[in-house]
């Protein structure tokens, strides 16, 4: 049952973050309303048409896609997961210098068999690191983290994380190992040379295996823009209204006298109107939020030191390439080493191309066709901003020249691919930022280097009342389910404060 309360709040903000919480508000009674810079949800959660393709820009696995993962039922109260088509990889394939293939198959099963054919002799280490993967899926931390948040833990649920300290022992070993000294552990030369390139530190590998082995992260094969308009759908169907292409400039506060400190009042857009409010829920860039809307007054220490030390997720130079071929046999994800490093203007060398195929049955890519999409980090965002910002015509012959190289890269690989371009697109960290606004175009916020240092970061300040900040600048490592889940916390948070079941 929908009941309505008088308070109004405005969200800024239609990412997935803030989606997330005018749903769960409306399903509560509250009168929401979100205010967006760009002119579509989803935020990076996004996909783009070039000719008959569309580039996909954010999710490569939604933990929880199946319904044996605990995250499933929380997507499944607001989206119609059982409606969500997804793919699930079988494997990634890393070419090595010498490019020979080795296939890391998320089956556990099927890896050590293929790990202990090439190398019967690296048997311990092999079996070492498939025994921790499994520990770690009996353990099932998600069950226990899941469903109830931290800022709502009592003694019982910190008691309940006792049984998490051997997940967090196995964890703690593989943050220590890099890629670089896990494969060092090994004998036979061709692992040692694949192992290289395995996510590092090892630990990230590690968490991604528990899930694809149990086929738990699948990619929802309608795309991310189409994941994030079911957000939009069901939002809209509560009675929330998003008001699109209006960039919030300002968040407006006063002096409370009641309660000795400020309290926000409203918004001003770009256009300078202004909107008075009970509640403002900033989903949007953190430091946008802090430093411009709220003009830097109201950061307290441990918020100041993690700003200056901007530890952040970095930003992505993302080359498309679609080719009117069929490539079924290949798999989905390649790692490819590559013979010379290839090295962007922007500063950056790269010795690894991760690349993502779209070779399966997707509407996202034209019958006939394959979709290509090459991901360079990098965290030059200046770089990217000053180009664009003063040379257009530079800046598009660099993003050709890019793609070009790329493209030479991909046809050594790839039979007949070279030949068969019909489609080519550059997105760089200027239109990361252009179209979400993220601090220097990072794509997950606070990098997760520290996971066990960073707890989230408060979703409120303490000088200002009436105001929350979600979405992936309030927890560190960012990514969509964080997005979500920070999204629920703050409704659960506005409904306990409001006297409300949750
Ligand atoms: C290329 C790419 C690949 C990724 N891959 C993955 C992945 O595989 N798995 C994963 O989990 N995560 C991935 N991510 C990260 C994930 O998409 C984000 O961490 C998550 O979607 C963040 O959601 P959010 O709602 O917190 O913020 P955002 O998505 O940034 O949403 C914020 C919204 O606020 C709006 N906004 C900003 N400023 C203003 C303003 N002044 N006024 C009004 N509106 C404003 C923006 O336009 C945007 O819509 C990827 C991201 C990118 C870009």
């Amino acid at each position: 049952m929908i009941y309505v309360t008088q308070r109004k709040i405005i969200i800024i903000g239609a990412g997935i973050a803030g989606l997330t919480a005018g749903c769960y508000l409306q399903k509560h009674g509250f009168e929401t309303e979100i205010y967006e810079l760009h002119n579509l949800p989803g935020g990076c959660v996004t996909s783009w048409k070039r000719k008959d393709y569309t580039i996909d820009g954010s999710i490569h696995g939604l933990v929880g896609s199946s319904p044996d993962h605990p995250m499933y039922d929380l997507w499944d109260e607001i989206i119609d997961m059982k409606n969500l088509e997804i793919f699930d990889g079988e494997e990634v394939v890393i070419i090595t210098r010498d490019k020979k293939r080795f296939i890391k198959y998320y089956n556990l099963e099927k890896l050590e068999k293929y790990m202990k054919e090439i190398s019967p002799e690296d048997s311990p280490i092999i079996e070492d690191y498939i025994k921790d993967i499994r520990k770690l899926q009996k353990m099932d931390a998600f069950s226990i983290i899941a469903g109830k948040p931290m800022e709502f833990y009592n003694i019982f649920d910190y008691l309940k994380m006792v049984k998490l300290l051997p997940a967090l022992k196995i964890m703690q070993k593989w943050q220590k190992i890099t890629a670089e000294e896990f494969s060092k552990m090994f004998k036979h030369p061709f692992i040692k040379e694949a192992v290289r390139s395995f996510l590092s530190p090892v630990l990230f590998e590690i968490l991604v295996f528990t899930e694809m082995d149990l086929k738990r992260s699948g990619f929802p094969v309608g795309g991310s823009l189409n994941f994030s308009k079911q957000f939009e759908r069901r939002y809209l169907e509560l009675g929330g209204k998003i008001h699109y292409k209006s960039k919030v400039t300002k968040i407006n506060t006063t002096y409370d006298e009641k309660n000795k400190k400020d309290k926000v009042t409203g918004i001003t857009l770009e256009n300078r109107e202004y909107i008075s409010t009970d509640i403002v829920i900033s989903a949007m860039d953190g430091y946008s939020t802090l430093f411009e809307l709220l003009d830097g007054q109201y950061l307290y220490e441990k918020l100041s030191k993690v700003y200056n030390k901007a530890d952040l997720n970095p930003s992505m130079i993302l080359i498309s390439v679609g080719v009117n071929k069929e490539y079924k046999d290949e798999s989905q994800t390649f790692f490819i080493n590559l013979e010379k490093p290839f090295k962007t203007p922007d500063g950056n060398v790269f010795d690894l191309l991760k690349l993502r195929i779209f070779n399966f049955e997707t509407p996202l890519v034209p019958v006939g066709k394959t979709l290509f999409i090459v991901e360079l980090s990098t965290r030059n965002f200046e770089y990217w901003r000053e180009l664009r910002a003063k040379n257009r015509v530079e800046y598009k012959k660099i993003k050709t020249e890019i793609a070009s190289q790329i493209i030479d890269m991909l046809n050594d690989h790839f039979e007949n691919l070279k030949e068969n371009v019909d489609m080519i697109d550059v997105a760089t960290p200027a239109t990361f930022h252009r179209y979400t606004n993220n601090w220097q175009g990072s794509t997950q916020g606070w990098a997760n280097e520290n996971l066990f240092e960073n707890k989230p970061i408060k979703k409120e300040l303490p000088n200002l009342a009436n105001f929350f900040m979600i979405g992936h600048w309030t927890v560190p490592g960012g990514g969509v389910p964080n997005a979500f889940m920070s999204g629920r916390t703050v409704a659960q948070i506005i409904c306990k404060q409001e006297k409300k079941k949750f």
